[in-house]
């Protein structure tokens, strides 16, 4: 299972850097992070770049995308951002790239996000969460909906149009009112994207210790938001291309759609996933193991074959567009294409699919049953 798989030689196309730095742990969270030191941060800015270097020396590429997730990103700050985004530079090119930061809303950002920009960095995703200050509390959140606003509006006036922010659907006592409300708070920003992701409680969070589970909608009232939430985002002009993703035409995010896409990416940083020829790579959650590495592209652990039909289908299908027939045929042309469409008719029938000119695709009614299905089809 362990050691670096040394047989590996595919083009890098995005690249993921997983910066596991937070202030404070959110009740809800399971992202691997540690509290934010300076002298941390400045050992894992050292790091990530060295990991950069050996990654490029053994596969050799141009990358289109980068992505700087977590954690909290912009903790960093512009000077580590700034050095990371140099390696990478140097080392992949990222010519005209998308480069994605995600950040927690502050009032405090103004500066930062001006170095940000000049940086390079070409996209911000905000955890906004909820424009309602009672939801904001339950979860736990740092920040109000007006700082939320003050963050977008000085992002845009240092210069960045592709912007992004969160919310979270399914938090105990939460009104379709309240989601209408969230959602026409972000769109009134002017920001170019939304995600919104049904709350999960995980296993071993205070929110899973404190039996939250129990105070959230059941799947029929989780059910009913998504739904609302799909129809007002659509009403204020940001079209669903994937489960959870939603945009103003050409902005949805070129990082992320490569994942559901099945395109090779390279993560770096301690629980940061990778798919590379076929293989699915993680490092370990141990911020500790990945500073002290003399070669930190050893900690790579192998989790097992990686981007076969079955998958191709189950992570085109997160895609609004589905996957088409042809294709499927031609990158996969031993798998059963014919069974898979045969068994989806009933699905079909029952408006949880649909299929266009030889596409496959979830309704978004289906998209919530989407795991039950597929495990029925695939
Ligand atoms: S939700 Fe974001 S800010 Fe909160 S603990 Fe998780 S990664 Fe950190």
């Amino acid at each position: 299972m362990s050691g670096y798989p040394q047989m590996i030689r595919e083009k890098v196309s995005g690249i993921y850097i997983h910066v596991p730095f937070c202030t404070a742990k959110c009740p809800y969270c399971n992202f691997y992070s540690v509290p934010a030191e300076e002298s941390l941060m400045d050992a894992y800015t050292r790091q990530l770049c060295r990991a950069l270097e050996q990654a490029a020396a053994r596969w050799p590429s141009r990358a289109d995308s980068l992505y700087f997730g977590g954690g909290t990103p912009i903790l960093l700050g512009a000077r580590r951002i700034d050095k990371i985004l140099e390696t990478a530079r140097r080392h992949f090119g990222l010519t005209a790239a998308e480069i994605t930061l995600e950040a927690n809303p502050a009032a405090t950002l103004e500066e930062t996000l001006r170095e940000l920009y000049a940086a390079g960095v070409t996209r911000l995703s905000f955890g906004m969460q909820s424009a309602d200050e009672g939801e904001l509390r339950l979860l736990g959140r740092r920040h109000t909906a007006a700082e939320a606003a003050l963050a977008v509006s000085h992002a845009q006036k240092a210069g960045f149009t592709n912007l992004s922010l969160d919310l979270m659907l399914g938090i105990p006592q939460q009104t379709a009112q309240s989601v209408e409300k969230s959602v026409a708070f972000c769109a009134e920003t002017g920001v170019s994207h939304i995600s919104a992701y049904l709350l999960k409680v995980e296993a071993g969070t205070p929110f899973d210790r404190d039996g939250v589970a129990a105070r959230c909608l059941d799947p029929d009232g989780q059910a009913d938001l998504y739904l609302r939430a799909v129809e007002v985002l659509a009403r204020h002009g940001f079209l669903q291309y994937e489960i959870s993703n939603f945009a103003k035409p050409g902005f949805h995010s070129r990082h992320n759609c490569k994942y559901w896409l099945g395109a090779a990416y390279l993560g770096l940083g301690p629980a940061a996933h990778s798919l590379m020829a076929g293989r699915r790579l993680f490092f370990p959650r141990d911020l500790g193991g990945f500073l002290a590495a003399e070669d930190p592209l050893s900690l790579l652990q192998d989790d097992g074959p990686g981007g076969g039909p079955a998958e191709f289908a189950l992570l085109g299908l997160r895609l609004c567009q589905g996957i088409d027939r042809a294709e499927a045929a031609s990158r996969y042309p031993d798998y059963d294409w014919d069974g898979l469409w045969q068994k989806s008719r009933p699905m079909l029938a029952a408006g949880y699919m649909r299929l266009e000119n030889n596409r496959l695709a979830f309704t978004p009614a289906g998209f919530l049953l989407s795991n039950s299905i597929l495990a029925r089809i695939l």
